[in-house]
């Protein structure tokens, strides 16, 4: 019995215009298990509308921000209520584990209450000029229509990161998930009625990007674009909003560098570079997936990695035995495996898995072992290229330069991680890496109050803490005439 769920566009659940729906499969055992409605640019013009309409009159334009915040943290407190149900419908629609999607479930009303209470601390300044007839000051005003675009391995996560600022900030949104995990989002965005929020604050659309991504990011309505997913469509949103020269912020993709210095404590290294890269299977913008290893421990870390790594569970990602679940969609896995021939093909020795599992009761997932590679080069496109899948690579260095050198050569720079008991070689490290993001003996750390986002070809823009509501404002600067009567404009003082 497959279950259908709605877009909110105007307040009210609706299907697409056109009655057509889309398929939505449970990674775990390839069954259809949703269905989606299938919008066409009509349902994007519609949500566009809604938002902007939203934004420019009725309850939202006239509200204070100290009611904004209000809203913001009861929609926080209604999704620790619903945590349990929205964790469950993460999990069939991208195959991660339960016990981690309940985790980032229940860490969610930390941002809506964070920003609900940043909402009425927006600050503007009053400008010492020199010219001392005037008076002047800046405010920070919203921008009016935002389309959130996410990608599908931690939807409700990933879309909370730009949600929960930009209503903060006092914009209106249209949400486009990934067509591949939309059924969440969907039964989210019926919460925001039940908080109290006005009509048309929040809308959205669902379907396929080739179809609508151009629509949204091009719809004249739309003041900005804050995307989330690879960086080849990263590009295409780029392009498709300097048509309109809108305001954009990206969060890419990464092929970040874990570092292992001989210093390091190598038990914590171990399970620092498994978190890295097996978390999720590896579909993480920060996996680890280059890990770094100074030559003197490089045997011994491939080893102890390896072995560790072989213990891990492959099982259904309910259950709280599981350690690692399948691949979201079949084509990503098939990603995966194309990847581990190439890096076979170029002569990195691998370790450990390189497969799909054996066992029977896997059979109809979209499981991948957890592969190691070693003897990689940082030149091989096992190193250069975003895999998105539980493939580690590991890479010698000799020294600190050395590190340095391989772990910049890269057009990513999303994050890194150095393992080493040496306090001045990790501030050194943390001030070498170009990364929007630096662990030092600790991997995968993120918090509702630290910025996130990428260096290079990482992404434009920060996530998270402060600095990450002012992404979605801009700056005005009033001038007062406080002088008796104005000059005659044709002489020059
Ligand atoms: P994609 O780039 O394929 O898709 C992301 C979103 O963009 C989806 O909603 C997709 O819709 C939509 N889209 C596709 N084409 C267009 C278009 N032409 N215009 C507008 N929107 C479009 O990424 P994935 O979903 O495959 O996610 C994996 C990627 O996300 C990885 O590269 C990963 O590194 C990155 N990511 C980055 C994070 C970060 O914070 N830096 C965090 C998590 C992931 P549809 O699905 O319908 O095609």
């Amino acid at each position: 019995m497959t279950e259908r769920f709605l877009n909110i566009v105007n307040g009210a659940p609706v299907a697409s215009g056109s009655g057509h729906w889309f398929d939505s499969a449970n990674p775990y055992d390839g069954k259809v298990w949703s269905q989606i409605p299938h919008c066409d640019t009509a349902d994007v013009n519609a949500a566009v509308a809604s938002a902007h309409a939203a934004y420019n009159t009725g309850p939202w334009a006239t509200m204070t921000a100290t009611q904004r915040g209000k809203l913001l943290r009861r929609l926080g407190d209604l999704i620790a209520r619903d945590a349990e149900k929205l964790a469950q419908l993460e999990v069939r629609d991208n195959g991660k584990l339960y016990a981690e999607m309940l985790g980032q479930v229940k860490y969610l009303p930390e941002y809506y209450h964070y920003f609900g209470g940043l909402a009425d601390k927006i600050e503007g300044s009053v400008l010492p000029t020199d010219k001392p007839e005037m008076f002047s000051y800046t405010k920070h005003e919203p921008l009016g229509v935002v389309v959130c675009i996410t990608p599908w391995n931690s939807p409700l996560l990933l879309l909370t990161w730009k949600l929960a600022a930009l209503l903060a900030a006092g914009n209106t949104a249209v949400i486009k998930p990934s067509e591949i995990t939309s059924a969440a989002t969907l039964a989210f965005l019926a919460l925001f009625k039940e908080a109290g929020f006005p009509d048309g604050v929040v809308n959205s659309v669902t379907g396929f990007g080739h179809e609508i991504g151009a629509a949204l990011v091009e719809h004249p309505q739309v003041a900005k674009v804050a995307f989330t997913g690879g960086d080849a469509t990263g590009r295409a949103v780029y392009q498709g909003a300097a048509k309109g020269l809108k305001h954009v912020s990206l969060e890419l993709g990464g092929k970040s560098p874990n570092i292992i210095f001989d210093d390091a404590n190598l038990d914590d290294a171990v399970k620092g570079a498994i978190s890295g890269i097996f978390a999720a299977s590896g579909q993480t913008c920060i996996a680890g997936s280059r890990l770094l290893v100074q030559r003197s421990v490089y045997d011994e870390v491939s080893e102890r990695v390896t072995a560790f790594a072989a213990t891990a569970q492959l099982g259904d990602p309910m259950q709280a035995s599981t350690q690692v679940g399948p691949i979201t969609t079949r084509p990503q896995r098939q990603k995966v495996l194309d990847y581990i021939e190439i890096a076979k093909n170029e002569g990195a020795r691998c370790l450990l898995g390189g497969k799909t599992p054996e066992a029977a009761d896997l059979a109809e997932g979209w499981f991948v072992e957890p592969t190691i590679f070693a003897d990689v080069s940082n030149d091989m496109r096992i190193a250069r290229e975003e895999v998105f899948g539980p493939v580690l690579s590991i890479i010698p260095f000799e020294d600190e330069a050395d590190a340095i050198r391989i772990a910049n050569d890269t057009i990513y720079g999303l994050a890194a991680g150095v393992w080493t008991t040496s306090m001045r070689r990790a501030i050194r490290m943390a001030d070498a890496l170009k990364a929007g993001t630096v662990w030092v003996n600790t991997y995968r750390a993120v918090s509702v109050m630290a910025p996130f986002g990428g260096m290079k070809q990482s992404g434009i823009g920060r996530e998270n803490g402060q600095e990450a509501i002012r992404e979605f404002l801009q700056t005005k600067c009033v001038w007062l005439n406080l002088a008796d009567g104005v000059p005659n404009p044709f002489v020059m003082r």
